[in-house]
């Protein structure tokens, strides 16, 4: 493709591109009076105009109907969660009976967990990624200890290489083999928080699961972003928020992914509550535990239906879209945006380095090499909406849903701006 760095050419893009009416089914912030630059999709997804509508209900149902709601309401409460495992299968490849919604990542992981990390005296280690996301690292360090094993004996983080900013796969698998039968889980994140790098789920979850570990993935970063094929893949377990590419609100409900093979099975323990027995004969409040046979197993407590709406608000989008042509756009969008970098860099004396490798999703990560937080703050002001990470880098993210074309190539003029300023 051969792009130009010119207004008309990004407004042709626009023009050309079949996602571009989706921009105005989403609310944008304003700075001093014009609409932003949105590149912090991957952070918290801008709300989608329609998600009002479904929190309305759900309040006027509470206010009109009270208790009733739960079986009376349009969308009764009892059941909604169950709403979303067909459309959210879609976006992460999966059956929908291995789908479900419920509390938060950090929590669903933990969950997980203790299905999926029991560890004994001789296989008891856990691999990841060094420098995970912070709440993985306090999340797999306290389940280590909880299990009376000390965390730098237990964790084995694979390092990216000397002057390299991204993980070989090579490296990840050749740990998995070095810690052979030792190896309880495997528990990345699937798309890099930081240099935005997409890991080939496929092939560690195979060699993982081949050493006799489980595999478990953090898709905070990979839902609705890239394709996934969970069920495939032969995935153990997955979990993800709704509020980065899903946009479905600041901490709203989680999803959970486990693999088919681990539905109805008594020996795969698990923390249990009243949402994830038979919902035929729930309320007949039985002191027994009958699990449902699908992902909702895992439920505890009833759904947040104030924090599961959002989420069906967007999933119709998603029904909508469909991640193949989300896909595709985001693809050629990224590569307008590293166009444009590129072309800025030969106007300018400071350099944009682009970290994140050519295995990716819509972010890249850019190394400002003779800049600073100035900068930064500089793109701020002028309404670009990004994300500063130590020592020196923005994450720029054009989710593919609502991000313009016309969007890159000014964010490229006032970025140019920015630097020739100094
Ligand atoms: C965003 C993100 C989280 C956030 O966890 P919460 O429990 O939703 O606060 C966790 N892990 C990764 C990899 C993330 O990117």
């Amino acid at each position: 493709m051969q792009f130009k760095n010119t207004l008309e050419y990004a407004q042709q893009l626009d023009a050309e591109d079949q996602l571009s009416k989706y921009r105005d089914e989403f609310h944008f912030p304003k700075v001093n009076g014009k609409q932003v630059i949105y590149f912090t999709g991957n952070s918290l997804g801008l709300q989608p105009k329609r998600t009002q509508k479904f929190v309305d209900e759900v309040m006027t149902d509470w206010k009109e109907l009270a208790v009733e709601g739960h079986f009376y309401a349009d969308k009764p409460w009892w059941d909604y969660h169950e709403r979303l495992a067909a459309p959210l299968a879609k976006v992460v490849g999966a059956k929908p009976e291995e789908v479900t919604v419920m509390n938060t990542l950090t929590v669903n992981l933990h969950l997980l967990m203790v299905s999926f990390y029991r560890p004994t005296k001789k296989r008891y280690k856990i691999i990841c990624e060094e420098k995970a996301f912070p709440s993985d690292q306090y999340m797999l360090q306290s389940q280590v200890r909880f299990h009376g094993f000390n965390s730098n004996d237990a964790i084995v983080e694979v390092k990216k290489r000397e002057g390299e900013n991204f993980w070989r796969t090579e490296d990840i698998l050749k740990t998995i083999e070095e810690v052979g039968d030792e190896l309880a889980l495997v528990l990345i994140g699937g798309v890099n928080y930081y240099n935005g790098q997409v890991f080939d789920m496929e092939t560690i979850t195979k060699v993982g699961r081949d050493q006799g570990a489980f595999v478990g993935w953090d898709l905070a970063h990979a839902a609705g972003n890239i394709e996934l094929k969970l069920h495939d893949w032969d995935v153990d377990f997955a979990s993800w928020c709704s509020y980065k590419y899903m946009n479905s609100g600041p901490g709203n409900a989680s999803g959970v992914f486990v693999n088919e093979r681990y539905l109805n099975r008594k020996d795969i323990p698990r923390f249990e509550g009243w949402w994830g027995t038979k919902r035929d004969t729930r309320f007949l409040m039985k002191p027994e535990f009958e699990p449902m046979e699908n992902a909702d197993a895992w439920q505890l407590s009833n759904a947040p239906i104030l924090s599961v709406a959002p989420y069906l608000a967007c999933l119709e989008l998603f029904e909508e879209v469909g991640m193949a042509a989300l896909i595709e756009k985001r693809n050629k969008i990224t590569a307008y945006l590293e166009f444009i970098l590129h072309e800025i860099d030969k106007e300018v004396e400071s350099s944009f380095e682009i970290i994140t490798p050519k295995e990716r999703g819509c972010q890249l990560s850019v190394f400002l090499h003779g800049e600073g937080r100035p900068l930064f703050d500089y793109l701020m002001e002028n309404g670009v909406i990004t994300d500063w990470r130590e020592p020196n880098v923005i994450r720029l993210a054009p989710a593919p849903f609502y991000c313009s074309y016309e969007d890159m190539y000014r964010f490229g003029q006032i970025l140019k701006s920015g630097v020739l300023k100094k």
